[in-house]
């Protein structure tokens, strides 16, 4: 690191910088503020992969009463209704906020901004960028930006290993570069590091996007929230490509239709039929693929030779693929994509932990509930960006003296627990491969190998899902088909899940020879 880390004690630190690392950063500014990344800006991330766009109700026929009211149907019991509301009445400002950023949002012939429509959406209302290239907009938009606002400090190639408390409250981040490791002294650190799809063999996350803010929060001791609710979005293109490449919904919203290698709708009957909640559609698709069939997205009747004007970064891989979307179906799976649950948080994006902050993917703000209604993460990211913003400039500042640099944990490599947590976490699950995966990662989860991070994530994440006896939303257990009458969020630490994991009863794996 060239920049002497004494010169940055005590500014606040953002770890992460996809969509809400870069917004926080900007929403901090003039304060200066340190943007840890471990990839270049906007590298290594899901923000430039969105897609479809973000949720706001700026149609003529929308409003947020009615935002609110499919968000709430999409969590399935679990949102917190008061922080939905908050969110889709701050998305129209969100939007404006953004195009003063420079972001430059796709508009229809008068002049209005286009919208596009997503499953579970009652209204058209996803503002998007470039057709579907919403994502590479914003990140482009918004790393120009930050690196035209004088007091961010931009620190690349630089990841995050622990967080430093002492007396129970953040004092520091130990991070490191190929060089070496660093200290940074801060009493204020937002984690802005994204989801956990990295954790999963079948993901449209890049692969570096396994849970390591997550796991930096719960080795500080933070409360987790809601982290048995992965959503696996049911139209991955199924080709051995990793990261899995997304064909958005937003397609299914211009009239796709899911068939079989016979060419049946086997969804037709499915409330909402292909564009049913992401969970059920989800489902639906993995259902079918386990009774042996192939399934396919098919745009030939609805989109034809308009497939590659309207969605042409969709068009351009899977031609890379040797897909024509206009003549060919497009074979899909579903993929881990999102992560409705992370690091709870409160309306100012304060974790359990003094001087700990989350935001975007990683966080659990109560938004999403069991099922994230599409296009309303990249919107939570920007508005509870300024949350955080105004949490931490009211934050009383604190002294934190520069500590002696410590050895860094090895980093971390999730190909070793990719395996477990496929098995066990993906869209079905049980009692006895939850109880498998807990006991497998535990003693990986209190080593020092690479893996300890990522298997202490998955472990929390087992944990909860068999502390969660129901079905709900994205969460299904086979042995468990029923909703309870009790919605209830659930929050875990990572001590309280060791416990649990270490006292469980199982029947281990018979071992081939
Ligand atoms: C293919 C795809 C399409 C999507 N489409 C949409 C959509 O249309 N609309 C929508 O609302 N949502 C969409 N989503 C979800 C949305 O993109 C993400 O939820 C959102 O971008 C997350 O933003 P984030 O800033 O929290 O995390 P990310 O964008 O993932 O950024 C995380 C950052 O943290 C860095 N990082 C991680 N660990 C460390 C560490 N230890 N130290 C330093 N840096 C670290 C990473 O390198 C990265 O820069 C999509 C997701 C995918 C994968």
């Amino acid at each position: 690191m060239n920049t002497d880390p004494r010169d940055l004690a005590g500014r606040p630190v953002i770890v992460g910088a996809g969509i809400a690392g870069l917004m926080t950063a900007l929403e901090l500014a003039p304060e200066p503020v340190v943007l840890l990344s471990a990839a270049p800006l906007g590298g290594e991330a899901s923000s430039p992969l969105a897609q479809g766009g973000l949720a706001a109700a700026v149609g003529s026929d929308d409003s947020p009463e009615l935002h609110l009211a499919d968000t709430l149907a999409a969590g399935d019991g679990l949102c917190d209704e008061a922080v939905v509301r908050r969110i889709v009445e701050a998305a129209p400002q969100a939007i404006e906020r953004l195009e003063r950023l420079g972001v430059g949002f796709d508009r229809a012939p008068d002049g209005s901004i286009a919208l596009g429509l997503e499953a579970a959406h009652s209204r058209r209302r996803i503002v998007h960028a470039g057709g579907d290239a919403t994502g590479r907009e914003l990140v482009r938009a918004l790393v120009a930006a930050v690196r035209r606002t004088p007091s961010i400090t931009v620190l690349e190639g630089i990841a995050a290993r622990r967080l430093i408390v002492e007396d129970g409250t953040i004092a520091g981040v130990l991070a490191a570069d190929a060089e070496g490791a660093v200290t940074l002294a801060t009493g204020r650190v937002v984690l802005a590091t994204g989801g956990v799809g990295g954790l999963f063999r079948d993901t449209t996350n890049p692969l570096g996007c396994f849970g390591q803010g997550l796991a930096l929060a719960a080795r500080a001791g933070a409360e987790l929230a809601d982290l048995e609710f992965v959503q696996f979005h049911p139209t991955a293109l199924d080709t051995p490509v990793r990261p899995m490449r997304l064909v958005s919904e937003a397609v299914r919203g211009e009239g796709a239709v899911l068939v079989d290698e016979t060419g049946r709708r086997f969804l037709a009957d499915l409330q909402g039929a292909e564009l049913g909640t992401r969970d059920a559609v989800a489902r639906g698709v993995f259902r079918h693929l386990g009774r042996g069939h192939k399934v396919f997205l098919d745009t030939r009747a609805c989109l034809g030779s308009r497939f590659a004007a309207r969605f042409p970064a969709i068009d351009a891989f899977c031609r890379e693929a040797g897909i024509d979307p206009a003549l060919d179906p497009i074979p899909v799976r579903p993929a881990a994509h999102y992560h409705m649950g992370g690091v709870a948080v409160d309306g100012e994006g304060r974790s359990t932990v003094p001087g700990l902050w989350a935001c975007g993917e990683v966080a659990s703000t109560g938004l999403h509930g069991a099922n994230r209604l599409a296009s309303n993460s990249l919107t939570e990211a920007v508005v509870a960006a300024g949350w955080v913003a105004d949490g931490i400039r009211n934050a009383p500042s604190r002294h934190v003296a520069q500590a002696e640099t410590a050895q860094a944990p090895v980093r971390p490599d999730a190909s070793l627990v990719r395996g477990i947590v496929s098995q066990a976490l993906g869209v079905l699950r049980d009692g006895d491969g939850l109880r498998q995966a807990a006991a497998a990662l535990l003693p990986l989860a209190t080593g020092a190998g690479a893996d300890a991070d990522p298997a202490a994530v998955g472990l929390v994440m087992a944990v909860a899902a068999l502390g969660r006896e129901e079905s709900r939303g994205a969460h299904c257990r086979t042995d468990h088909p029923t909703r309870s009458g009790v919605a209830r969020r659930s929050k875990l630490t990572l001590d309280a899940a060791l416990q649990i994991a270490a006292e469980l009863d199982f029947t281990p794996l018979a071992r081939s020879a």
